[in-house]
């Protein structure tokens, strides 16, 4: 697929773009380069100063809406979500603008020296490879402490939302971060290779697929860089015999819908006690079956259609395998066509043992997985029995089950009587096949800093 806009409602392309040569790329990574040895020395009150006014900006009434619009129209995300992810980018940058200076501070730690300290510096050009999905929220979750650490940014986004791209780079520029300081580099996967290896570039995040993460985390392997990488998940929802049911409900549909169920951190497999589970799936199939299908951009659609057309026949062809293993579809299981686009059907599925190949595979859209289990411990086996690792909610009000549910689940986010969700505040990523590192929180702006060690006699 090329660099092109191709609205998922209509799947008319609106705009396509010509990848960077590779002269283009030399030219822009050496703007970047110089940019950081300026920038690096500019003050925490400077950086702040500049990432508020890009705050301002997401937080403008006309721009939101542009901006939102614009999400929506490149990858079909509902536009009251897509004004919540422009509101949420305000959020993040005003939140490091205010704690960069706290988190970066140097440390005092006595030793034998006359004074010792650990203080923190940038490392200078940081590679992010960014998906779709949220198009803007993934960006500014990368930039907002990246560019307050002192580093300067590259982005390669996803290819099918390049005006996004383009529009972020030009929200901070005009929010006056020097220039070179975060540009878009409109480039393939396959340009990435070449852009990790260059020598100016220090590290590289990378929030996505798999193979696409392993393989720019060998690229950068074979070079010595350092990687954080943001991958798949199929977090588990666990609905426990003293949870309220209603509430539980309620949020698994939210958990399981946002971004017509692509996200990383979506519930994706209902882990649900016997003793509830009849009343669970009643109303879990109700509350499905009345959300509103249609066209993204009216404020009264819950479920837009999907990214791309090869999300969705991935999506078709993972049901209809799933069913082939002896899935029950409990509703949808179809594409939806009143309207050209992606759209299928709210689905839930249940009856899946082991051996049917979706037990273990990720679902990027309206699909949700339940499972019935007797008692906690099966609920925790079942969740743990996964590839992924990245987050986990579960429902209950009994103390004990909380602290069990809290060791014992293996991921990097248990969220008890909540759905999982990122947060400034909070460090966010994964284990096992969902990655490493960690964005966001003092551990996040903590991965793309030298961690300097000093030591003065
Ligand atoms: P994807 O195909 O991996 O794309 C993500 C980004 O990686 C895009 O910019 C893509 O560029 C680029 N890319 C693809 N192959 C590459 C390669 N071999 N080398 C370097 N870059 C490469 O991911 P997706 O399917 O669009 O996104 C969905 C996946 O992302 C899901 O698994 C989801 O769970 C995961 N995700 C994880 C998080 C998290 O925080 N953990 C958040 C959101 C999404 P092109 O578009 O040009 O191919």
């Amino acid at each position: 697929m090329g660099i092109a806009t191709v609205n998922p409602t209509t799947l008319e392309t609106l705009q396509s773009f010509s990848a960077l040569s590779p002269e283009t790329i030399q030219l822009k990574l050496a703007q970047s380069e110089s940019a950081f040895q300026s920038y690096r020395h500019t003050s925490f009150d400077d950086r702040r100063q500049w990432l508020l006014r890009a705050a301002d900006m997401l937080e403008n009434p006309d721009k939101s809406q542009q901006y939102a619009a614009l999400m929506t129209l490149e990858m079909g995300k509902p536009i009251q979500e897509a004004l919540g992810e422009v509101k949420k980018c305000a959020w993040v940058c005003r939140y490091y603008a205010e704690q960069a200076p706290l988190f970066l501070a140097s440390q005092t730690i006595e030793t034998d020296a006359q004074e010792s300290w650990v203080c923190y510096q940038p490392l200078g050009i940081i590679l992010a490879v960014m998906p779709w999905n949220f198009p803007f929220w993934q960006v500014f979750r990368f930039a907002a402490p990246a560019l307050m650490a002192g580093n300067v940014g590259i982005l390669k986004h996803a290819s099918n939302v390049p005006q996004c791209a383009l529009a972020i780079e030009q929200i901070l520029v005009e929010a006056g971060f020097p220039e070179g300081v975060f540009q878009t580099l409109l480039i393939s996967a396959q340009q990435v290779e070449m852009v990790v290896k260059d020598d100016r570039i220090k590290a590289a995040t990378l929030t996505g697929s798999e193979p696409a993460g392993a393989s720019l985390a060998a690229i950068a392997g074979s070079q010595i860089k350092k990687t954080v990488l943001e991958l798949g998940g199929s977090d588990p929802f666990i609905v426990l015999a003293s949870a309220d049911v209603d509430a539980a409900v309620t949020t698994a549909v939210k958990a399981r819908m946002l971004n017509t169920g692509q996200s990383c951190i979506a519930a994706k497999r209902f882990i649900v006690a016997d003793a509830i589970a009849d009343q669970f799936l009643e109303k879990f199939i109700a509350a499905f079956g009345a959300l509103t299908l249609g066209d993204p951009i009216s404020p009264q659609t819950n479920v837009g259609p999907l990214a791309t057309t090869a999300i969705l026949e991935e999506l078709e062809q993972q049901v209809q395998i799933a069913v082939a293993h002896g899935a029950q579809v409990l509703i949808g299981g179809q594409r939806w066509s009143n309207l050209p686009g992606n759209f299928y059907q709210p689905t839930i599925l249940s009856d899946i043992t082991k051996n049917n190949p979706i037990y273990s595979q990720e679902c990027f859209g309206p699909v949700a997985l339940v499972f019935r289990v007797a008692d906690m411990e099966a609920a925790i086996a079942l969740a743990n029995d996964s590839p992924f690792g990245l987050g986990a909610s579960a429902w209950t009000t009994d103390p004990q089950e909380q602290d069990h549910l809290i060791k014992r689940l293996d991921a990097g986010a248990v969220f008890i009587n909540g759905m999982v969700k990122s947060d400034p505040r909070l460090p966010f990523g994964g284990i096992k096949r969902s990655g490493y590192g960690r964005e966001l929180g003092i551990q996040g702006i903590h991965e793309f800093v030298n961690i300097k060690t000093v030591w003065v006699k």
